[in-house]
């Protein structure tokens, strides 16, 4: 297992982090000794870093974590867990969590403390003000949190914000080669290590999809390189190649996923792809946008909206639905469009004036586009049950 070095604290982490979202599942639960098995398999074969949060698995993935780890393991691992700021409208309520959070990992540090699924820099704001920020700064001196950060699925601009908002420990993005121009964006990722900031790595490979969904083109593009690396060796290989990622997350279902990433990662190396490799994935992308329903190349040129509409982010979730078959595109298309964040970043706010298209450089009927978007993403319902849901959630 190769190790990055966290350039801000010196420690060794190894390449591959344990995403703890996606444990063998049992019927409707989780298979608690496959689980446990799995994870401590993980670190017998040299991984140190595990990712869960407040509401992984129904609640569950923190538990059993927790258990996975007693015995003599907690001490060989760092735990990443997560605030929940969508749950959190008093500092009282933050304490309680993390309570709840030392109780269920059986511990009584967390070694990597994130805000969960930042969208916006409103939300981090929000944070600020009701002192969970200060109380997580006194914590750590305590040493009870020993690294501060946050993990984010909103569009650059709001990343960029968020990220020279505060002196973070680490910060956690979506990465991958589909999205090197969505969401934190390579300019973002750089942009962090250009701070000294470590990234770690989510969504590697899109949930499965660039492995299960991935049109035949890319598979045949794939194999005339090398027939023998699968689909997921590339993605994450692809991912390791940059020097300014630290950690990627992989959330590992079963036995031969864990052994087949644990032999991956024992060679990937920065910049270690030649010149041939990434003409692989210039295909691959090309093949990718040849079959997307909106040709956006996430430029940013017809940015920003006067009404506030992310508009490449917009064409990102409605192109995914198609290119990648991906069922929960719907739920994503609200979650990273800001629908319950201060900024919601939705296509329905456009107004039609019309000032985007005149910068778009892929001469894109952006307005025709985001009525298209609109119908297919949003649906009649959309608008009520949004009200309903940022009056219950009080946000403004
Ligand atoms: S046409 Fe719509 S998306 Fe474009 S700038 Fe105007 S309001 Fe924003
Ligand atoms: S300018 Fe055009 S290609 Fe660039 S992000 Fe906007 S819509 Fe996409």
């Amino acid at each position: 297992m190769l190790t990055r070095t966290n350039q801000q604290n010196g420690e060794e982490l190894s390449i591959l982090g344990f995403g703890c979202m996606r444990f063998p599942q049992k019927g409707a639960g989780i298979d608690e000794p496959r689980a446990i098995a799995l994870i401590r398999s993980a670190i017998d074969q040299g991984i140190n870093y595990f990712d869960t949060a407040y509401f992984y698995h129904g609640g569950k993935s923190e538990s059993l974590l927790g258990e996975a780890l007693s015995g003599g393991y907690r001490e060989k691992v760092k735990i990443a867990t997560k605030l929940p700021p969508f749950m959190v409208n008093k500092l009282e309520g933050a304490k309680k969590i993390f309570e709840t959070q030392c109780t269920k990992l059986k511990t009584n540090y967390f070694d990597y403390y994130l805000l969960h699924m930042l969208t916006d820099k409103a939300t981090f704001d929000r944070m600020v003000s009701i002192g969970v920020m200060e109380w997580m700064e006194q914590l750590k001196q305590q040493g009870t949190i020993r690294n501060i950060g946050f993990s984010f699925h909103g569009g650059k601009a709001d990343f960029e914000q968020i990220l020279n908002a505060y002196p973070w420990d680490f910060c956690q993005i979506q990465y991958n080669y589909l999205d090197e121009n969505n969401q934190a964006t390579k300019s973002g990722l750089q942009m962090a290590a250009s701070l000294g900031i470590p990234v770690i790595i989510m969504e590697p490979l899109r949930g499965g999809k660039l492995v299960n969904n991935l049109p035949e083109q890319v598979h045949k593009a794939f194999q005339g390189y090398d027939d023998k690396r699968t689909p997921a060796e590339w993605a994450l290989r692809w991912i390791w190649n940059h020097p300014e990622v630290t950690v990627i997350l992989s959330g590992m279902s079963d036995e031969q996923q864990l052994s087949e990433n644990i032999a991956i990662a024992s060679s990937a190396t920065a910049n270690s792809l030649s010149v041939e490799e990434l003409a692989v994935f210039d295909r691959v992308k090309a093949i990718m946008l040849e079959k997307t329903k909106v040709p956006c190349t996430a430029c940013a040129y017809c940015m920003p909206c006067p009404q506030g509409v992310d508009i490449p982010g917009c064409f990102a979730a409605y192109n995914d639905k198609y290119l990648l078959n991906d069922k929960r595109s719907r739920f994503k298309y609200m979650q990273t469009q800001g629908v319950l964040s201060k900024n919601p970043a939705y296509a329905s706010l456009c107004t039609e004036c019309g000032k985007c298209e005149r910068h778009c450089p892929q001469n894109i009927a952006i307005r025709k586009e985001l009525k298209q978007v609109r119908k297919e993403m949003e649906g009649p319902l959309f608008k009520p049950v949004v009200g309903v849901a940022r009056k219950l959630l009080k946000v403004k």
